[in-house]
C-alpha cells in the first residue's frame, strides 16, 4: 500500500501533463506541471476554487455543467481557454473523469495539456488557407475578366467595337424570340457603302479605317437604344429593329440613315463622301429564322444598288427568285469552263476611212446547254464576283491568241482582248500574257488589251506599273468604253496607252446632239495630241460614220461594218 502511495506520487511529480484532483470544484491536489502551466508556486492552488484559472466568471458557471455530464461514467473532454496567474491567457485541452461515477463533485481527476502551439499552427494554418483561398478567388476573378475580354473580342469588330457577325446571329435570334411572342415585326437592314473600295484603294486603309469608324459613329447615333448594330464585313453593316409596327417606320429609319451617312465626312483634312445602300427584310413575312432574314435584306440591299445607289429597297419574292438564278448559274458556269462551253466571237474593227480590217475584238459567249449562246453582260459579272473572271480570262487570252496566229498574222491585224478588273488587278497577270504570247508564238505587237476607264482610273497608282510592265512584253493597251467614266482627259497623259474607244453611248448621240458631238471631236482632237489613236464603238449607222470619219477618228466598230462572228465566219476577213 505505501508502494502504491509511493509509485504514485512518483507518476504525479513527472507526468507531462498537468494532473489535479479536484472536489467540489476545489483543488486537492495538482501536479508540480499543473502549477507550472498556470505559473503558481507549489501547492499554492492547494483548497482554491477552480475558479482562479477560468478567464470570466460565467465560462466557470458553464462548465459546471460537466459534473452532470460526468454522472453516467462519461468523461469530459474539451478544449478551452485558461487564464494563468499572471493574466496570460492559452489554450488548453483537458480530459476529466469522476472516481465514483455516482457522485462526480465528490472527486474527479484532471488532465491538462496546453496546445497554445497547436492552435497557433491551426490558426496560421486557417489565415493561409484563408488566403489561399482568396488568392484562388482574385485569380479566378482574373480570368473571368480575361474570358470576359476575349469573348468581348471574339463578338466585336476590332476598328469600330461593334458587334460583329457572330453576335449579330445570337441578338437577332433574341429578337425574334420575343417578336414570335408579342406578335410583333423585327426588321434588318443590310446596309453597304457605295463606291468605298476605290476610296479605300487609292486613298489608302488608314482613310478608309477612319471613314468606316465615322459612318459607324452615325449609325449609332440614329438609331435607338434597343436597335443592335453591327459591322460584318469591310464596309457592310447589318442593324435590327425589333418590334416595329408598320414597315413605313423602318423606311424612314432607312431613309435617315441614307442622309446621314451621305454627309460629307473631313478625313485628314479632305472632304469624303460616301453614299449607302440599303435592303430590308422584315421578320416574320420574309424570313422566319436569323440566316434567312439577313440572306434576304442582302438581296434587297443588291437591288438598292441595281436601282443606282443610295437608296433602300424592301425584300421581294422575286428577289429571292433572282438571287437563286444567280447561284444556279454561278455553279453552271464553274462547270462550263471545264465543259469547253465557252466561244469566242470576233467583230471586226476597220480603218475610219477606207473600211480596211485592222483587226478584231474577241468577245466571250457562253454555250449554255439549256440557255443557248448566253452573252458577257449575263454571266461576266457573276464571274467577277466569285472569282472565276480569272479563269475564264486566262481561256479567252490564250483562245484569242490562238486563234490570231492559226489565222496567219502575216497581214499584221490586231486581236484586242478585254481584261475585266479582277483579272487587271492580279499580280500574276503580265507572266500570264507573256506565257500565252510564248505559247501560241503570237507576235506581242499583235496583242491588244483593252481596260475599261472606270478601272484605270481607280487604282492609279496599280494601274500605271501594271501597264508598265504590260507595255514591256510589246502589247499595246486600249482604255474601253471611254467617256463613261467621267474621267478628265488629262489623265490619259499618264497612262503608256495606246488607243481609247469611244463608247456607244456617244457614237449613238454624236450626230444628232451638239453636246454629244462636240464631246467626240474634243476626245479625238485630245487624244491625237497625245499621241492616242481613236476607235468608235458601236457604229451602227452611216451617220455615224461619216461624223466619226469628220472628227478625224482613226477606227470604227460596230454592225455597221461587221457585227461580232464565231471563229470560222470571222476568219473569213483573212483570206
Ligand atoms: P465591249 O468590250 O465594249 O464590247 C463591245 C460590245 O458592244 C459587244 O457586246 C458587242 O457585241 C457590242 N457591239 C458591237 N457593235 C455594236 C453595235 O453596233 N451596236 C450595239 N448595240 N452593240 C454593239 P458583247 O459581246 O455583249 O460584250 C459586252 C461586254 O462584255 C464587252 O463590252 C466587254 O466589256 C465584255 N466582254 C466581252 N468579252 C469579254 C471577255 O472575254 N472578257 C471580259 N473580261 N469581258 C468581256
Ligand atoms: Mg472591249
Ligand atoms: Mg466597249
Amino acid at each position: 500500500m505505501q508502494r502504491a502511495l509511493a509509485e504514485q506520487e512518483l507518476i504525479l511529480d513527472n507526468a507531462t501533463v498537468g494532473i489535479a484532483f479536484i472536489k467540489q470544484r476545489t483543488y486537492q491536489r495538482c501536479s508540480p506541471r499543473f502549477e507550472e502551466m498556470f505559473g503558481y508556486g507549489p501547492g499554492e492552488l492547494i483548497g482554491q476554487s477552480t475558479r482562479a484559472i477560468y478567464c470570466t466568471p460565467e465560462e466557470y458557471e458553464r462548465d459546471g455543467s460537466w459534473y452532470d455530464q460526468m454522472q453516467d461514467g462519461r468523461s469530459v473532454s474539451t478544449e478551452r481557454q485558461y487564464q494563468r496567474k499572471d493574466g496570460a491567457v492559452f489554450w488548453c485541452k483537458l480530459v476529466g473523469k469522476a472516481i465514483d461515477p455516482a457522485h462526480p463533485r465528490e472527486g474527479a481527476i484532471w488532465i491538462y495539456d496546453d496546445v497554445t502551439a497547436e492552435h497557433a499552427a491551426r490558426a496560421s494554418l486557417e489565415a493561409s488557407r484563408d488566403a489561399l483561398e482568396r488568392a484562388v478567388a482574385d485569380r479566378t476573378a482574373e480570368l473571368e475578366q480575361a474570358k470576359a475580354r476575349a469573348q468581348h473580342l471574339a463578338d466585336h469588330d476590332a476598328l469600330t467595337g461593334l458587334p460583329n457577325r457572330r453576335l449579330l446571329e445570337d441578338r437577332l435570334t433574341q429578337a425574334l424570340a420575343l417578336s414570335q411572342r408579342n406578335r410583333k415585326q423585327t426588321a434588318v437592314m443590310f446596309i453597304d457603302l457605295d463606291r468605298f473600295k476605290p476610296i479605300n484603294d487609292s486613298l489608302g486603309h488608314a482613310v478608309g479605317d477612319v471613314l468606316l469608324k465615322e459612318v459607324s459613329l452615325r449609325l449609332v447615333n440614329q438609331l435607338r437604344v434597343g436597335d443592335t448594330i453591327c459591322r460584318i464585313g469591310g464596309d457592310e453593316f447589318v442593324v435590327v429593329l425589333p418590334e416595329v409596327k408598320r414597315s413605313s417606320d423602318i423606311a424612314q429609319v432607312a431613309q435617315k440613315v441614307i442622309e446621314h451617312v451621305s454627309q460629307p465626312a473631313m478625313v485628314d483634312e479632305r472632304e469624303l463622301a460616301v453614299t449607302c445602300s440599303i435592303g430590308i427584310a422584315v421578320f416574320p413575312d420574309d424570313g422566319r429564322d436569323a440566316e434567312t432574314l439577313i440572306r434576304n435584306a442582302d438581296a434587297a440591299m443588291y437591288h438598292a444598288k441595281e436601282l443606282g445607289r443610295a437608296n433602300y429597297q424592301f425584300f421581294t419574292e422575286q428577289m429571292n427568285q433572282a438571287a437563286s438564278r444567280r447561284l444556279a448559274l454561278e455553279s453552271d458556269l464553274r462547270r462550263a469552263i471545264g465543259k469547253d462551253e465557252l466561244r469566242l466571237h470576233y467583230q471586226r474593227i476597220v480603218e475610219a476611212k477606207t473600211g480596211k480590217v485592222v483587226g478584231h475584238e474577241a468577245l466571250v459567249r457562253w454555250q449554255h446547254p439549256e440557255r443557248g449562246l448566253v452573252p458577257p453582260g449575263e454571266f461576266t459579272q457573276i464571274a467577277e464576283e466569285c472569282g472565276l473572271i480569272l479563269k475564264i480570262g486566262e481561256w479567252v487570252l490564250r483562245e484569242a491568241c490562238r486563234w490570231a496566229t492559226f489565222i496567219g498574222t502575216e497581214r499584221g491585224l490586231q486581236i484586242a482582248v478585254n481584261l475585266s478588273p479582277r483579272q487587271f488587278t492580279d499580280p500574276k497577270l503580265a507572266q500570264m500574257v507573256a506565257q500565252a504570247l510564248k505559247e501560241t508564238g503570237l507576235p506581242p505587237r499583235l496583242l491588244e488589251l483593252e481596260i475599261t476607264e472606270t478601272l484605270a482610273m481607280q487604282h492609279t497608282d496599280i494601274t500605271l506599273s501594271t501597264l508598265r510592265r504590260l507595255k514591256k512584253l510589246g502589247v499595246s493597251i486600249a482604255i474601253d468604253d471611254f467617256g463613261t467614266g467621267y474621267s478628265s482627259l488629262a489623265y490619259l497623259k499618264r497612262f503608256p496607252v495606246d488607243k481609247v474607244k469611244i463608247d456607244r453611248t456617244f457614237v449613238a448621240e454624236a450626230p444628232k446632239d451638239r453636246e454629244e458631238g462636240a464631246i467626240v471631236s474634243a476626245i479625238v482632237a485630245l487624244a491625237h495630241a497625245l499621241d492616242i489613236e481613236v476607235i468608235g464603238e458601236g457604229v451602227e449607222n452611216d451617220a455615224q460614220r461619216t461624223f466619226l470619219q469628220r472628227c478625224g477618228c482613226d477606227y470604227i466598230q460596230g454592225y455597221l461594218t461587221g457585227r461580232p462572228a464565231d471563229s470560222d465566219a470571222a476568219a473569213k476577213d483573212y483570206v
